[in-house]
Parts: C-alpha cells; structure tokens; sequence
C-alpha cells in the first residue's frame, strides 16, 4: 500500500482554518473505519472537562496561538498508542509546526504517512466560512448560520447546545490565519518532498469536496 509498509491507513489533513478540514476528515475517517483524531477537538473537551490542563489550553486557544510542541506531541502520543488505531487513523491539526512534524515522524518510523491531503480555499473565503460556523459543544457537530441546528442553538444530532466558538472572533482568526501562514504552510513542501502530499480544491459544497479528496486517498491506497 502506497508508501507504507504495513496494512494502516495514516492519513493527514491540512488546511487553514475554516477549510473544510474538520468537516471532509471527519467523513474521510469514517469511509476508512479510522479515528479521526482532532488535536483542535481534543483540546476543547479538556477545556470543558475544566482541568488544569485544560485552563492553560484555554489561554492559547482563545489568542489563536499553538500550545508548545512538547505538550501536544504527549496528548497525541498516547491518542495514537490507543487500541482503535489499529487500523490507522486520520490526523488532523497535527502536526502544525515543524517540530510536530519530525515528531510525527519520529512516532509513525515503523511504517510511514499513508497520505497528506492538503484542502486549497483563499482566504477570503475562509473568513467568511468561519465568521459563519457553530459548533455542537456536547459532540462537535460543525454547523453553519442559516442551518437550523445553528439558529435554533440546538443540535439536530444530540440535542446539545450549538454556539460560536470563542476561538472563532475576528481577532483570533486573523491570528490563527497568521500563525497557518507562519508556521503551517511551509510544512506542506516538507511532505511535497517525500512525495506525501496531494492538493485538492477545498472550494465547493462538502460533497463535491468529499468526491475529490476520496479520489486522491483512494489513488495512493
Ligand atoms: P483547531 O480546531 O484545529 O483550529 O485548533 C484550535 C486551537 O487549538 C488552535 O488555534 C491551537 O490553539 C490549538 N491547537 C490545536 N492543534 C494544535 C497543535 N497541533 N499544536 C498546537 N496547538 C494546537
């Protein structure tokens, strides 16, 4: 299979904030019976939970700044280390910085990165999507205004409470845009290198979406 050399699936999804990301990797993992693990996710149901950890958190995610590399290599460790990846699993918003990315590698030596799934919108389009997205807090279900989950404040899956979040502000967005540009993007020539990575066009209704970035995991596998 592709570049790994054992049965996993290891998939990867890039991009910037308001791409699509959660969305397309969310039923990308679901196609191939993998997790689909959300560092972003993560980090904010240890800030519901209120734990100490998830207090510190708070305060970088609300400036739109990453949490240093040490601590998320630690939670994504032992997320990966867990008995439903033994299939694989899909990353996304990890790994974010260039040292995330050499302990990602570090992690996955005995059999590699199946594929890196970059989701191409400008920016402008994303500003728009994100000023526009609600998230369900009991399960992470991501709506936009105009759906009535996200009017109504009530989530059609779970019945849990549908708010913006805080994360989501014009500042803090232009700070996350900012630090994608700083310190995400130049990752993608890292994984263009080692032949790992495969541009699809972001733009579109996540159907379409969803058809083209199928069609790119499903050539590599
Ligand atoms: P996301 O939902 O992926 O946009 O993540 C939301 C926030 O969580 C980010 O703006 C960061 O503050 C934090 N975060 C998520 N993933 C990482 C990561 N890999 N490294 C550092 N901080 C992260």
């Amino acid at each position: 299979m592709g570049s790994s050399n054992d049965s996993q699936v290891r998939l990867i999804v890039f991009g910037r904030q308001g791409a699509g990301k959660g969305t397309q990797a969310s039923r990308l993992a679901q196609n191939h019976g993998i997790p689909h693990i959300s560092t972003g996710d993560m980090l904010r149901e240890a800030v519901r939970e209120g734990t100490d950890f998830g207090k510190r958190a708070k305060e970088y995610m609300d400036a739109g700044q990453l949490l240093p590399d040490d601590v998320m290599l630690g939670l994504v460790s032992e997320r990966l280390s867990r008995p439903d990846t033994s299939r694989g699993w899909l990353l996304d918003g990890f790994p974010r910085t260039a040292g995330q990315a050499e302990d990602l590698q570090g992690l996955v030596a005995d059999g590699g990165i199946t594929l890196a799934i970059n989701l191409e919108v400008p920016e402008d389009v994303v500003v728009d999507r994100i000023s526009s997205r609600r998230v369900c807090e009991s399960c992470g279900t991501i709506y936009s205004v105009g759906d009535p989950s996200a009017d109504s404040g009530k989530c059609a899956k779970c019945g849990g409470t549908v708010v913006q979040r805080d994360d989501d502000t014009e500042d803090a967005v232009r700070a996350r845009l900012a630090t994608y540009n700083e310190q995400t993007a130049p990752l993608l020539g890292w994984f263009e290198a080692q032949g790992l990575l495969a541009n699809v066009d972001g733009v579109g209704s996540p159907d379409e979406v969803a058809t083209r970035v199928g069609a790119a995991v499903d050539e590599r596998l």
